[in-house]
């Protein structure tokens, strides 16, 4: 089932999130509805507060994009993209790499605006997953990008928030038509 994606303004996506407590069957049917969503999106991810809920919860597939890293471990062994996509977890934590990139990025929740982001280039995420396992993973490019863009909603925090000083000015408008569209 499609679930409808919560637009900027919304407060949702403003919350730290809960943690995920029990991994019943409501949440797996919650998740399959989250993947189709994202899937039929063309999203690389999709958070829990996205879809209205107050869950550390989300969603990741960079598989469109097989080559989109330049390395992958996956519990301390070399991976492919592909054995791990869609990425499922709850309950993240992140470490960062010292470099720093900047790359294009958009937001389901935030229609219209693609913009140049610098964030940490690496990272070694621990993805608990529903089934009680975890995946460490340590990566780079698009996967370790989209990783941060995931656990940031999860932590209130939206794209938009990490741009530099000059690129914030450059949406300012952009934002307050998203926000005035919303009160219409
Ligand atoms: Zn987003």
């Amino acid at each position: 089932m499609l679930l409808p994606i919560v637009q900027y303004g919304d407060p949702i996506l403003r919350k730290q999130c809960k943690p995920v407590g029990n991994t019943d069957p409501a949440l797996r049917e919650l998740v399959d509805n989250m993947l189709e969503t994202m899937a039929d999106a063309n999203g690389v991810g999709l958070a829990a507060p996205q879809i209205g809920e107050d869950l550390q919860l989300a969603v990741v597939d960079v598989s469109h994009d097989p080559e989109c890293v330049t390395y992958l471990k996956v519990n301390g062994k070399d991976a492919e993209i592909a054995d791990i996509m869609p990425l499922v977890f709850i309950n993240p934590t992140l470490e960062y790499g010292q470099e720093k990139e900047t790359e294009y990025e958009g937001c389901l929740s935030i229609q219209g605006i693609r913009t140049e982001v610098r964030r940490p280039a690496e990272v070694m995420a621990t993805l608990p997953q529903l089934d009680g396992t975890t995946l460490v993973i340590e990566t780079d490019g698009l996967l370790a990008r989209a990783l941060q863009h995931e656990i940031d909603h999860l932590n209130g925090i939206l794209f938009v928030d990490r741009l530099s000083a000059v690129g914030k000015v450059s949406v300012k408008n952009r934002l307050k038509r998203l926000l005035s569209e919303r009160e219409e």
